[in-house]
């Protein structure tokens, strides 16, 4: 199951949370406020995984 991570538009703050991909969007509540209105972040680390990288090759200068 991917993580991922959402701003609350309601208190502004972000969290995260482990759901199904077919479910990524429904059922959230803000662990902050309480909040359903969230919005769902692009995360980094589920693109391309955290770490590695080190940088052979890059060519963007
Ligand atoms: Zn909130």
């Amino acid at each position: 199951m991917p993580m991922y991570e959402y701003r609350c538009k309601q208190c502004g703050e972000t969290y995260e949370q482990l759901r199904r991909m077919s479910e990524a969007d429904s059922g959230l509540v803000c662990p902050h406020c309480g909040s359903e209105q969230a919005e769902r972040q692009i995360s980094a680390c589920s693109i391309g995984g955290c770490g590695g990288g080190s940088g052979a090759g890059g060519g963007f200068t």
